[in-house]
C-alpha cells in the first residue's frame, strides 16, 4: 500500500449522523522488531562549525527493502528517561537514493518519522541535515558529539540489531576522549570502531581545547581513567590528595561490587566557572559537570562530592542491570519508570556509602549529608497525594518543567528519598541476619555480569525481591510496596532510626546546609517559617500550608521589610531566630500591592541534624567503614604526558 492510498482511509463503518468525526490518516510507522539488519549505518558528524554552533550530519544507509520506510529521529534520552530530545534541532533534511532525490514526508503526529518510499533495485539511502545544538555542546573550547541528538535510522529493527560506522570531524588540534575505539585519525576526522547503535546512543564524544587524561586505576582488567576538560590550562591541575581519594574510591567500589560490567571506564569531566555539579551516566562513560574550582576548592564541595562514585555505580546499577520497563528496543519508543527509586534512588545510596568508604567525605559531612536527606524527604507533603511510586513517573510529564510548589507537587523525589529507602533495606537485612548480610550484599550478587561486555539484564520488581529473599527471607513485596505505594503513614526515617540515628531540628545550620543554600542562591528557612528566598528578598520557594504559605506568600512575592526595617537576610534570620517572642512581620510585595503580613510562627531557627538513638546500637557507622576486601583496583603508573 502506498502512502497515497493510507491518505484516504474511510472515517469507518457504521456512521450514524453527520456530526464530526475524526479522520487522522497515516501510514503506520514500522514497529521494531529483534531482527537481521544487513550492513552497517554509516555515520558521519561534522562538528567544525562552531560559529553557529552546527552539526552537519551524514547518514548512509544499506537499503534492506522496497517500499514504505520511515527514518527516525530518537525522541527519548537515555539518561533522562523521558522524550526530552526533539525534532526542533533538525533542520536541513535532504534524503537521496542512489544519488537521486527523494521526497519525505513527515508523519501526520509522530514528528521524530519521516516516512518515505523506497523504489524496487535501490541500494544505499542517504540522509544529510544540520543538528542545531548550544554553547554547552559546540564552543570553541569544549566540544561535544552527543550521538543520540545527532543519527536518524531506519525504523524496524531494534538498535542492538543495527551496526554503525560511526566517524566525526572535529576542529583542528582537538583530541577525542569517549569509550569508543579510535581506529583512525586522519586531518581531524576521527574514525571509530563500528557498534551497535545501541552502544553508540550510549557512547558520547567529547573533546576540549584544555584536556588531561588521568589514568586512576584498573578495575579487574579495566582501566579508569579521569578527563579533566576546561577552558583554561589552569583549571585541569589535580590535586594529589584528590587523586588518591578517586582511587579510593574506585577500590571502595570495587570491594562491594562484582568485577566491572565495562572494558575500559571514562569519566568525561568538564570544569566550567558557573556550571553547577551534576551528571549523565552511560555504561563506558560518565559525563561530569563541575564547577572550575571543583578540585582546587575542595572544602565548598561538600554536597557534590559523591558524583563521580554515584555515575560510576551507575555502570552496574542502570545500565548492565536496567529496569525492564526502563530498557526499550529504541530510543523512539515510551519507557517506564516504576523502578527508578532502585536505579537512581540506590545509585545515591551508594553515592553517599562510598564516598564515606574512600574518605571523599568525612563521617561527620556524612552524617550531616543524610540529614539533609532525611529532613528533605520527611518534609514532603506532596506524599498525602503523591506516593513514591507515582513521583518516579517525573521523566515522563515534568522532564524541564517549572514546579513553583516543589513539596506538594513533588519532583524527584526519587533520588534522595532512595537514600532512605535503601538504609531502611540494608537495616532490615542486618536485623533479620543477626549483622551477616546488607546492601554490600545485594549488590555483589544482583549486579553480577559474566564479563565487561556482557549484554544489559533486565529486572522486574519480583526479580529485586527474589534477590533480597535470598539474603533474608521475609514479604519483601509488601515491604517495599508499602514504602512506595504509602502515604503519609509512611515512616521515611525508619532506616536510620534501625541503624541508630535520629533527625533532630537545632537552631545551627551544618557545613552542608549553607553550603547547599549558596548552591541554590537563597536563604533556607523551610523548616521554621516554610520559605527559601533570594539575598533581594524574592520569595523562591513556599513550604506548603506552613506559616509563609498561611500568611498568603507565594514564589514571586518580594519582601520589602522585616519589621518595618529595609529586607536583609540576616534580619530576616534575626527575626525568625526570636519569633517564639516576637512575631514575624513582613511587608510583602505582590502584584504591585504591599501589605503587612504576621506570620503565625512560634518557634524559632530550625535545621535538621542526625543524633544518636540511645540505647540502639550504632551500625551506620560501620556502614559507613571502610571495606577491607580483596584489593581488585590496581593504581595506574603515573605517565608522563598526563601526569605533573
Ligand atoms: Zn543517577
Amino acid at each position: 500500500m502506498t502512502l497515497a492510498a493510507l491518505a484516504t482511509a474511510s472515517p469507518g463503518p457504521g456512521r450514524t449522523s453527520e456530526l464530526p468525526v475524526q479522520v487522522l490518516a497515516a501510514a503506520p510507522i514500522p514497529e521494531p522488531v529483534d531482527r537481521v539488519f544487513a550492513g552497517a549505518l554509516e555515520v558521519h558528524a561534522e562538528a567544525t562549525d562552531i560559529t553557529h554552533r552546527i552539526f552537519n550530519v551524514r547518514v548512509r544507509i544499506p537499503v534492506q527493502a522496497a517500499g514504505p520506510t520511515a527514518l527516525l529521529y530518537p525522541r527519548w534520552e537515555t539518561t533522562s528517561h523521558g522524550p526530552s530530545l526533539t525534532a526542533t534541532s533538525l533542520a536541513g533534511l535532504s534524503v537521496s537514493i542512489d544519488g537521486q532525490p527523494l521526497p519525505w514526508q513527515r508523519h501526520p503526529i509522530d514528528a521524530h518519522a519521516f516516512q518515505l518510499e523506497i523504489p524496487t533495485g535501490a541500494s544505499t539511502l542517504e540522509a544529510t541535515y544540520q543538528v542545531i545544538v548550544g554553547a554547552d555542546t559546540l564552543s570553541r573550547d569544549l566540544v561535544v558529539v552527543p550521538w543520540q541528538r545527532l543519527v536518524v535510522y531506519p525504523a524496524g529493527w531494534y538498535a542492538r540489531n543495527i551496526m554503525v560506522e560511526p566517524s566525526v570531524t572535529l576542529p583542528p588540534g582537538l583530541e577525542p576522549v569517549s569509550s569508543l575505539e579510535v581506529e583512525a585519525v586522519q586531518d581531524g576526522m576521527v574514525e571509530l570502531a563500528p557498534v551497535s547503535l545501541e552502544t553508540l546512543l550510549d557512547s558520547p564524544l567529547h573533546t576540549a581545547r584544555h584536556l588531561r587524561k588521568v589514568p586512576l586505576a584498573t578495575m579487574g582488567d579495566a582501566p579508569v581513567t579521569l578527563n579533566l576538560m576546561a577552558s583554561r590550562a589552569e583549571d585541569l591541575d589535580l590535586p594529589p590528595e584528590r587523586k588518591a581519594e578517586l582511587v579510593r574510591m574506585l577500590d571502595q567500589v570495587a570491594a562491594v561490587f562484582p568485577p566491572a560490567p565495562f572494558k575500559r571506564y571514562e569519566f568525561l569531566a568538564r570544569l566550567e566557572d558557573d556550571a553547577s555539579t551534576g551528571g549523565a551516566e552511560h555504561r563506558g562513560s560518565s559525563e561530569i559537570s563541575l564547577p572550575s574550582n571543583y578540585f582546587r576548592d575542595w572544602a565548598s564541595q561538600l554536597n557534590g562530592r559523591d558524583i563521580l562514585a554515584h555515575e560510576l555505580v551507575h555502570a552496574w546499577n542502570g545500565l548492565y542491570r536496567v529496569p525492564a520497563d526502563l530498557w526499550a528496543p529504541t530510543p523512539n519508543v515510551p519507557q517506564g519508570g516504576s523502578l527508578l527509586w532502585v536505579y537512581e534512588g540506590q545509585t545515591e545510596f551508594w553515592g553517599r556509602i562510598l564516598a564515606a568508604r574512600a574518605g571523599l567525605r568525612s563521617r561527620q559531612d556524612t552524617l550531616d549529608q543524610l540529614a539533609l536527606d532525611a529532613a528533605e524527604v520527611a518534609n514532603r507533603p506532596g506524599r498525602a497525594w503523591r506516593s513514591l511510586s507515582d513521583d518516579v513517573r517525573y521523566p515522563t510529564f515534568m522532564l524541564q518543567k517549572p514546579v513553583p510548589w516543589r513539596d506538594w507537587q513533588r519532583r524527584k523525589d526519587y533520588y534522595r528519598e532512595g537514600v532512605l529507602l535503601w538504609l531502611w533495606v540494608d537495616a532490615l537485612l542486618r536485623e533479620r541476619t543477626n549483622g551477616r548480610q546488607g546492601l554490600d550484599d545485594f549488590a555483589r550478587s544482583f549486579f553480577a555480569a559474566p564479563s565487561g561486555d556482557a549484554p544489559a539484564r533486565t529486572y522486574t520488581f519480583d526479580d529485586l525481591c527474589a534477590a533480597l529473599d535470598a539474603l533474608a527471607p521475609n514479604d519483601w513485596a509488601g515491604e517495599l510496596r508499602a514504602w512506595v505505594d504509602g502515604h503519609e503513614e509512611v515512616d521515611t526515617t525508619a532506616g536510620l532510626v534501625r541503624h541508630g540515628w535520629q533527625l533532630v531540628y537545632t537552631d545551627t545550620p551544618t557545613a552542608a546546609y549553607l553550603q547547599q543554600q549558596g548552591e541554590d542562591g537563597v536563604i533556607d528557612l523551610s523548616y521554621s517559617i516554610g520559605m527559601t528566598v533570594t539575598d533581594k528578598g524574592v520569595v523562591r520557594a513556599v513550604s506548603w500550608n506552613g506559616p509563609a504559605f498561611a500568611a498568603g506568600l507565594a514564589p514571586g512575592s518580594r519582601i520589602a521589610a522585616v519589621h518595618g526595617e529595609p529586607f536583609d537576610g540576616e534580619r530576616l534570620v534575626a527575626a525568625v531566630r526570636s519569633a517564639r517572642r516576637i512575631p514575624v512581620q513582613l511587608a510583602v510585595e505582590q502584584d504591585g500591592e504591599r501589605v503587612e503580613r504576621t506570620l503565625r510562627y512560634r518557634g524559632t531557627l530550625r535545621y535538621p541534624h542526625l543524633v544518636r538513638v540511645s540505647g540502639r546500637p550504632d551500625t551506620l557507622t560501620s556502614l559507613l567503614a571502610p571495606r577491607r576486601g580483596i584489593r581488585q583496583t590496581k593504581t595506574l603508573p603515573a605517565t608522563p604526558l598526563t601526569e605533573k
